[in-house]
C-alpha cells in the first residue's frame, strides 16, 4: 500500500504550489526534520509510480518539500499530520468511481426504462405482499420491515453484481454476444 492510495489531485503543479504555500504560511507548518516552521523551502515534483495521482496529467508524481534550513526533503504525505489532504484539495479516487457508476446507471436505466418500470412494479407488489404478511403475523411497523428488506436485498443484489464483475463473467457474456 502506497502513501497516496485512492487519492487524486485535480489541479496543476502551479495550483498545488499556491495552496501549499498558503497552508504552510497560515498554519505555521514545521519541517518534520529540524522542527522549524517552514520559512525558506522549495516544492518539487517528479514522475513516480507510488506518487500522488494528478488527474490533469494522467500521471502520478512524487511531491516533496525541501527545507532550506536543514536540507531535509519531506515527502508531501509526511505533512499530512499538519495539513489534511482535503485542505490541499486532494480528493479521494472513489469520488470518480462513484461518479462513473452513477453515469453508467443513468445510461443503463434510460436504455431499459420500459423493462425496468415493469420489473419495479412487480418488485413493489412483491414487497407489499411480504410486508402485509409479516405485519399481519408480527404486528410490527411497516417502516421497520421495509428498512430491513431494502438494506438486505440491496446488499445482496450489489454483492452479486460485484462478484460477477470480479470473476469476469460480465466480460465473457459480452464476448459471446458478439
Ligand atoms: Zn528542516
Amino acid at each position: 500500500m502506497g502513501h497516496y492510495d485512492g487519492m487524486v489531485y485535480e489541479g496543476s503543479f502551479r495550483e498545488l504550489r499556491i495552496s501549499l504555500n498558503r497552508l504552510i504560511y497560515d498554519k505555521g507548518v514545521k519541517c518534520p526534520s529540524c522542527g522549524k516552521e517552514y520559512d525558506s523551502y522549495s516544492i518539487e515534483f517528479e514522475e513516480h509510480d507510488g506518487g500522488l495521482m494528478f488527474d490533469k496529467y494522467g500521471q502520478k508524481y512524487w511531491v516533496w518539500i525541501t527545507c532550506h534550513n536543514c536540507k531535509y526533503q519531506a515527502a508531501l504525505w509526511k505533512l499530512f499530520r499538519q495539513i489534511k489532504p482535503s485542505e490541499i484539495g486532494i480528493g479521494i479516487l472513489y469520488v470518480n468511481v462513484e461518479k462513473d457508476w452513477r453515469d453508467y446507471i443513468d445510461e443503463e436505466f434510460s436504455r431499459m426504462k420500459g423493462d425496468l418500470d415493469n420489473a419495479i412494479a412487480r418488485f413493489a407488489r412483491g414487497l407489499k405482499g411480504i410486508e402485509d404478511r409479516v405485519i399481519g403475523i408480527f404486528g410490527c411497523d411497516v417502516e421497520q420491515v421495509r428498512g430491513y428488506l431494502v438494506a438486505k436485498v440491496a446488499r445482496e443484489i450489489f454483492g452479486t453484481i460485484a462478484d460477477l464483475s470480479l470473476v469476469g463473467m460480465v466480460e465473457d457474456e459480452s464476448r459471446s454476444n458478439q
